[in-house]
């Protein structure tokens, strides 16, 4: 595969323009471009400059509105609805962000519903901005149906991520951020592109048999499909994403959300659930990091254990260039 340096910056400038170029507005350019450079220099690559040709696509398709104006609602003191417009998820992120922030710290305990968004990044930046801020953030976002509940073989539930973080006093959250499915769509696709066998236990091909192949596997081109992780249990953890970003939040589930989406390659449009939570205030004491701190460190005890959240954090203080996919360069260059 060739390989290309880009700095930070340069990725930031990649993404912005290629967005620019689909008409985005300047502040939603803006936001979904640091939300991929971010991805970039942490490591996530799935999420980063990967993810560039089906953000514009969706842009070029007119599924997603170039100048989304997301419109944020208290429902109730501590339930803050965040109507997306049909835009990217990061831009209604940005509008609701201080209200979940005070409605979490004065009452202890918020929930955000984002709404007709189109969620097409790592969940991770929304629960750890939210543990920066002292709270503990859970989120979980649905998508189109890619994986197959235990024991069907048909696709139902989508990779449905959820993300949670802790605040630490004077240290980064610790924040873990996985895919409900076996294996992110994301990674799957990139095996797919760089001609790579995956491990067993994945996914099944359009018969419902297992395999290793990830173009037999990939949803998105063919009839295969994921599995969940760890079995009935995943499964079931699975249903819950569902639940929450779909009917708890006003919005469909995935096999429904498949149906309204134009198949560009791009985000389907769907719901997200945010919770945050005051530590402070829910454990009645100042000292609510003592014993979280004492199992981290018990954790970090362990010669080959480390904490979620740890690779991206290292990955970060690295501020020089990236190397990314050159032909993916590429085709973003060429995009407009
Ligand atoms: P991974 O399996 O790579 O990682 C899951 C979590 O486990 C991360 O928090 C990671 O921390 C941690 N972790 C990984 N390896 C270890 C280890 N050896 N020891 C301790 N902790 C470890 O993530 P997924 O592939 O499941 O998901 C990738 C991304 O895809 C996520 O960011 C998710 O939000 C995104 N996604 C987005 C979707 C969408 O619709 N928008 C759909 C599905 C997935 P660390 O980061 O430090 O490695």
């Amino acid at each position: 595969m060739n390989k290309i340096n880009l700095t930070l910056d340069e990725i930031y400038s990649l993404a912005r323009t290629a967005l620019l170029n689909a008409d985005s507005s300047e502040e939603m350019a803006n936001i979904v471009a640091d939300t991929v450079m971010r991805a970039e220099r942490d490591g996530s690559h799935s999420h980063g400059l990967f993810r560039i040709p089906g953000y514009v696509a969706s842009l070029k398709s007119g599924k997603v509105n170039a100048n989304a104006n997301p419109r944020v609602e208290k429902i109730t003191p501590v339930m803050i609805r965040c109507d997306a417009d049909h835009g990217y998820a990061p831009l209604a992120h940005a509008r609701c962000f201080d209200h979940l922030v005070e409605a979490a710290r004065t009452y202890g305990i918020a929930m955000a519903q984002i709404v007709r968004s189109h969620h097409f990044a790592a969940l991770w930046p929304e629960t750890e901005a939210l543990a920066e801020k002292g709270l503990v953030a859970f989120s979980c976002v649905n998508y189109m149906p890619m994986v197959a509940p235990f024991g069907a073989k048909e696709k139902v539930y989508g990779s449905n991520p959820i993300s949670f973080a802790w605040p630490r006093k004077g240290d980064a959250p610790v924040v873990f951020d996985m895919a409900t499915a076996a294996m992110a769509m994301g990674d799957i696709q990139i095996a797919a592109r760089d001609g790579r066998e995956l491990p067993p236990g994945i996914g099944l091909n359009k018969e419902g048999e297992p395999t290793t192949d990830p173009k037999d596997i990939d949803p998105t081109t063919g009839d295969g499909m994921i599995l969940p992780f760890g079995g009935y249990k995943g499964s079931h953890i699975a249903m819950m994403v569902e639940l929450l970003a779909g009917p708890l939040v006003g919005e469909t589930v995935s096999f429904e959300t498949a149906k309204k989406d134009n198949g560009d390659g791009g985000p389907a449009g769907g719901g997200q659930f945010i919770l945050a939570m005051s530590p402070e205030i829910t454990s009645g004491t100042e000292d609510w990091d003592s014993s979280a701190d004492a199992l981290f460190v018990r954790l970090k005890s362990f010669d080959h254990l480390r904490l979620p959240g740890e690779r991206r954090h290292k990955n970060r203080q690295d501020t020089g260039p990236r190397s990314v996919n050159a032909d993916l360069v590429e085709k973003i260059r060429n995009l407009g």
